[in-house]
């Protein structure tokens, strides 16, 4: 089990690969301005992760032993944010830097010795602490490095380097005391383990494999915003792969966990694998994804076998999907929120898609002048990968975009038959 060690391994500037031109410049204007002023100022996590994996960081986090009102007294353009942990955020322009003060654990430090209480609600809890307690209250090992802006060298308290080297995601502390903690550290460490091609410690993969019940003690907000980045990562598709081996699916998406239980011929796992797969694709290649076509695809084979049941009630096949859509969705809330600007297009790209059967009359080309048609004719056109009976219409739709006249491809609409007379009826005369 890792625990710090009190003298921490310093990796000297050339020892290491992180070179300052790689560091955003406001991010070093930060660090400069904080050591100039007397006080630590260090890059921290991500950052220093993938600075020396020699990948481009997201972003840049610098923690310093100046408290926020302090930091906030350095820089003119500086907010404060949060009310449990107090950040400081430096503002240029659009680009913000983002300074903590070292924390401790609460569990580690006395109880909740600086939580202040209004109204019995927590308004402040931040327990400060030293630059060895900010490191042991991190996740994994080779999330709790330190770039050192006074001499550009790598502290590491814990050991992250070895683990950065070997490729291991390993926790601080033991897995199922800090699992317990805060749950979401299993989706993490999926996520850091996709992304980066790591193995997981197997006493972290066993707490995985024993606690993944504990997700459905998160907020569904929060498990939304996560899954988000684990399935807008860029490696959605192996993030759903490790999700599925540990347990873990099944507590963000049960109604897809129960379709992919009963599979059969492959399906709903190849279609939503063709979808991960699909979204990173255009994410690697800096294309746009929406949320909701990934939750529409997720959750499709839920909403088809619910949508065959209420036909077999007797409802049409739209006003099924329509009701279907709205079980399906009420029911997945309450594992990930679905924010409206999502839940709204899913549900018309699920209804559209009956739309795609019918090739005469003014019914094609007011579907394509829908505006969700873009998204609901990719939909169709996944489905159709999986699926070969909708192959014809996948092409004909593709067809029908590209060409000049799209009206002449059209089948007219059929002739309504002049209807006959009832032997023995009086023609009827309009009165007019
Ligand atoms: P990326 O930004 O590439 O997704 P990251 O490691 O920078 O990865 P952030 O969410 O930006 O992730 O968090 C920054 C750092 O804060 C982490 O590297 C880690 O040290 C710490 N951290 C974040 N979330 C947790 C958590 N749930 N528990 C403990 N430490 C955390
Ligand atoms: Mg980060």
């Amino acid at each position: 089990m890792v625990t710090a060690a009190n003298t921490p391994s310093v990796i000297p500037r050339d020892a290491h690969c992180i070179s300052r031109a790689n560091i955003s410049e406001n991010s070093l204007k930060v660090l400069y301005r904080l050591k100039d002023a007397g006080y630590q100022a260090y890059l921290v996590g991500g950052g220093v992760r993938d600075l020396l994996l020699g990948r481009e960081p997201k972003d840049f986090d610098i923690a310093t032993d100046a408290l926020p009102d302090q930091v906030r007294g350095l820089f003119r353009n500086c907010r404060l944010i949060g009310r449990r942990f107090r950040l400081a955020h430096v503002h240029f322009g659009r680009d913000i830097v983002e300074v903590a003060t070292f924390r401790a654990s609460i569990t580690d430090a006395e109880p909740h010795h600086d939580a202040i209480l209004e109204d019995g609600r927590i308004i402040r809890d931040n327990v400060y602490g030293s630059i060895e307690d900010d490191a042991i209250r991190r996740d994994f090992t080779i999330n709790a490095m330190y770039y050192d802006i006074r001499d550009f060298s790598v502290v590491d308290y814990t050991s992250g380097l070895q683990d950065l080297q070997a490729g291991v995601i390993r926790i601080i502390g033991d897995p199922e005391v800090r699992f317990r903690e805060d749950p979401v550290r299993m989706l993490r460490a999926v996520r850091f383990a996709a992304k980066l091609g790591f193995i997981i410690d197997p006493d972290a993969e066993t707490a995985l494999h024993n606690f993944s019940h504990l997700l459905a003690d998160i907020s569904a907000a929060r498990i939304f915003d996560e899954t988000l980045k684990l399935f807008h990562s860029g490696c959605g598709h192996k993030c759903f792969e490790l999700l599925r081996h540990y347990g873990l699916f099944a507590y963000l998406f049960p109604a897809a966990e129960e379709a992919l239980a009963h599979q059969q011929d492959n399906f709903p796992l190849t279609f939503i694998a063709h979808a991960l797969r699909n979204t990173d694709d255009r994410i690697n290649s800096d294309k746009s994804v929406t949320p909701a076509f990934l939750y529409a695809a997720l959750l499709w084979e839920p909403l088809r076998e619910r949508a065959a049941e209420l036909g077999e009630e007797g409802h049409s096949e739209v006003l099924a999907l329509q009701m279907a859509g709205r079980e399906i969705i009420s029911r997945q809330v309450k594992h990930t929120a679905i924010p409206k600007r999502f839940s709204v297009p899913m549900r018309e790209i699920w209804t559209m898609q009956p739309r795609f059967k019918y090739r005469r009359g003014k019914r094609p080309m007011r579907l394509l002048q829908h505006p969700r048609f873009r998204a609901a004719y990719d939909f169709m056109c996944l489905r159709s990968r999986s699926d070969d009976s909708l192959k014809e219409d996948c092409d004909w739709w593709t067809q029908l975009q590209e060409v000049e006249q799209p009206e002449k491809l059209v089948v007219p609409a059929k002739r309504s038959r002049p209807r006959r007379r009832k032997p023995g009826r009086k023609p009827q005369h309009k009165s007019t």
